[in-house]
């Protein structure tokens, strides 16, 4: 289906060139995380400000920064859109869909209990499984084809891991 990788390239394109939150927050009272991929050179700063006065804790507010690939960079943009706001159980959800949607399953998630499933060779049919239902993806959906390229999948999750880290270090 031609017409949808098009509508991809696009939205990809997009992000890249008119990133959403850019930028930086003061650190403190933001955390701030820095993360490589050295596959490809892509670097990203995420500044992270969580409002804990509310229950559950929400991400107050997000900065990215860094540079790289499109893919990287993207997919920075619209994890930063995608998580603004949230719940970090919202967060947490995004992030499984996400890596869902990359092939990895990954035992590493902060704060999984069950997550020692190996990644298996489950085939391609049974990603769309591990998805969370109420999940939507949004415009991270146009990063889908990526995962027909294993070396770029580091680009595309590089800024979610980076993120990972950066609640880590934040609720710690
Ligand atoms: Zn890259």
């Amino acid at each position: 289906m031609p017409g949808l990788e098009d509508l991809y390239r696009e939205i990809i394109l997009d992000h890249y060139r008119s990133p959403r939150n850019k930028g930086e927050l003061e650190s403190p009272p933001a955390t701030r995380t820095e993360g490589f991929n050295p596959l490809c050179g892509d670097e990203i700063v995420v500044y992270l400000e969580l409002d804990t006065t509310s229950d559950p804790a929400k991400v107050r507010d997000i900065k990215i920064g860094g540079q790289g690939c499109s893919i990287s960079q993207s997919s920075a943009s619209m994890m930063s859109a995608a998580v603004k706001g949230k719940t970090l159980a919202d967060v947490k959800d995004l992030t499984r869909a996400f890596k869902a949607m990359m092939s990895i399953h990954e035992q590493t998630l902060p704060g999984e209990g069950h997550g020692k499933e190996e990644a298996g060779d489950s085939g391609l049919g049974s990603v769309e499984a591990d998805i969370p239902d109420e999940v939507n993806l949004g415009d991270l959906e146009a990063l889908r084809g990526v995962v027909k390229f294993p070396v770029r999948i580091k680009c595309a999750t590089l800024s979610w891991n980076t993120l990972a880290q950066c609640i880590d270090e934040t609720i710690a």
